[in-house]
């Protein structure tokens, strides 16, 4: 005769499904991040991953595109671009307009809802006098694959809850999935939390008292602000904006009873803040350390809550984030790294001439489509198919001409970044450098370099109806911000791709694992513990070293 084990001992094997998994993710959140601050941290925050968890110290994004939005996806898809579809925060977009890009998640299908009065854009009742005619609602039409949320609501038909909370839509929609019950995010002038109508009409009872509350003005106050209407700008770089998305969390954890009802539910909270200040001030500034801590706090505060409300035993998390970040050039310059940025700006008027004297000579036509957002470079094939030339012709004019533009820029760092440590005078300054430019149709058709690096251009891969080129510049090169005094994340280079990878629950195996990982393998280790199928593009593995065995049942 078979028995399970007795309940005593049952408690200590893995069970079965939690009642609630929380995956956390940190916006540009660097892997190496834990380990500078280590000695630092207290309580249940970081260090419950780290010294009760298992936790991946090598975790790196398997693809070239290392932006907000692609990354959000992957995490909830277990898919790189190639699979989920989104290759940017914002793209052209063939089918939907020729007049201006469109972002990942913007959809003029759905409106936003139940905005404060003053933030109601002009197409929408109630709009204010001095409203803009811009604000449409979002959803995630672009995304081609499911996420761990949508397996978990189709797994329990519908009976599972799954959520997106940021401050940005993107980060809050994409991870969720197409089934998921409801992605917030905020208005960026009140910081009040907003959804789209492909949820709901309304937001539920508990966000419009959350939004009603003293709660919003407390996190203006804690930016040491007295009012402003530039919530997103002013408050969402400051630590006080992740403990604001963590304290909704918890009220959407209530509002629902999430893991309080009998079955598995899913909430993914992108924290944002890390992103706004990491981009001005570099992840080497005082304030990236100030906020690192501030959330470890809040961390701590918000596992303990979930402690209380649902049990810890009964709770699986993950942590993770989005992408990397390199050094600010001007910084990595003056250790002698060959840091120069880029001015795009530049760059495409130069493509624009040589393409004009090729084509269309005496004339200016604009054959590359305008706002620069690397690694991707579109082209209007409208101009193009007037001169005759067909896409392959075009991709290959253009990524020839790629190496003679960029290397032609003259370099842009601020020389007086740091007067007290100016750069070392018997160095050249950087130079821009050219590392390869691949075509849209080489990553269709999969004719990339059997490399490692022609891999994660495979994985790069997303259309939307337009011709582009794929350009990489040189390890910590960028489109110019500010003089080199600002840092961007988009590259295929390590410091980009590498990210935390850690879990918290009953069935980890607590430990520190240096063997490397992919983000895309969180989907497919949660989706197996689970016992529900893999997101449909999934590409992840199951990190089965980090899973304690299951216990057979006892034959008596
Ligand atoms: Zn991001």
């Amino acid at each position: 005769m078979s028995l399970l084990l007795p309940a005593a001992a049952c408690a200590q094997a893995y069970v079965g499904r939690p009642k609630l998994v929380v995956i956390v993710v940190i916006d540009q959140f660097r892997g190496d991040y834990l380990n500078r601050d280590r000695a630092e941290f207290k309580g249940r925050g970081f260090r419950l991953f780290m010294d009760q968890g298992a936790w991946f110290t090598d975790c790196y994004y398997d693809y070239a595109n290392t932006k907000t939005a692609p990354g959000h996806a992957t995490i909830g898809t277990g898919a790189y671009s190639d699979g989920h579809g989104i290759e940017s925060n914002e793209f052209w977009d063939a089918s939907r307009s020729w007049e201006k890009k469109v972002s990942s998640v913007e959809d003029e299908r759905y409106q936003l809802v139940d905005l404060p009065p003053a933030s109601i854009p002009a197409n929408q009742p109630g709009a204010p006098a001095t409203a803009l005619n811009y604000v449409i609602g979002s959803s995630p039409r672009n995304l081609r694959a499911t996420t761990l949320g949508d397996e978990l609501r189709l797994a329990t038909q519908g009976r599972a809850r799954v959520y997106g909370v940021s401050l940005k839509d993107r980060a809050a929609i994409l991870p969720a999935g197409q089934a998921a019950n409801g992605a917030f995010w905020i208005d960026n002038s009140s910081g009040h939390f907003t959804t789209s109508t492909y949820y709901m009409e309304h937001l539920p009872e508990w966000a419009r008292a959350f939004n009603a509350s003293d709660r919003p003005a407390q996190a203006v106050r804690d930016a040491k602000l007295d009012s402003t209407t530039q919530f997103f700008e002013l408050v969402g770089h400051m630590p006080a904006a992740n403990s604001y998305e963590l304290d909704f969390t918890k009220a959407l954890i209530d509002g629902e009873k999430l893991g309080q009802r009998g079955v598995t539910d899913l909430v993914v909270v992108s924290l944002s803040a890390n992103d706004i200040q990491g981009h001005q001030f570099g992840p080497d500034s005082d304030s990236e350390e100030q906020m690192i801590l501030a959330l470890d706090h809040d961390l701590d505060d918000f596992n303990s809550w979930l402690d209380k409300t649902v049990g810890l035993d009964n709770v699986w998390l993950a942590l993770t984030a989005d992408h990397g970040i390199p050094s600010i050039p001007a910084d990595a310059a003056r250790l002698g790294i060959n840091a120069a940025t880029v001015d795009m700006d530049a760059l495409y008027q130069m493509l624009n001439a040589e393409l004009n004297a090729r084509y269309s000579k005496g004339k200016q036509s604009q054959y590359i489509l305008p706002g620069p957002d690397l690694p991707y470079i579109t082209l209007d094939r409208r101009a193009f198919e007037k001169a005759g030339i067909g896409e392959q012709a075009a991709e290959e004019a253009v990524a020839a001409l790629l190496p003679g533009a960029v290397t032609a820029q003259t370099p842009k760092i601020a020389q007086d970044a740091n007067p007290a440590q100016p750069p070392a005078q018997h160095r050249l300054p950087p130079s821009p450098q050219f590392a390869g430019a691949y075509t849209r149709l080489e990553m269709a058709h999969g004719t990339l370099p059997s490399t490692e690096f022609g891999r994660l251009l495979a994985h790069s891969y997303a259309d939307h109806g337009n011709w582009y080129v794929f350009l990489a510049l040189g390890a910590y090169q960028m489109e110019d911000f500010h003089g080199g005094l600002a840092t961007t994340h988009f590259t295929p280079w390590s410091y980009d791709r590498d990210v935390p990878l850690a879990f918290y629950g009953a069935p980890f195996a607590a430990g520190e694992y240096h063997i490397r990982v992919a983000p895309v393998d969180l989907a497919a280790t949660l989706a197996s513990l689970a016992g529900i199928n893999q997101p449909s593009a999934s590409v992840g593995r199951v990190l089965t070293e980090s899973i304690k065995p299951v216990k057979p049942a006892v034959e008596q």
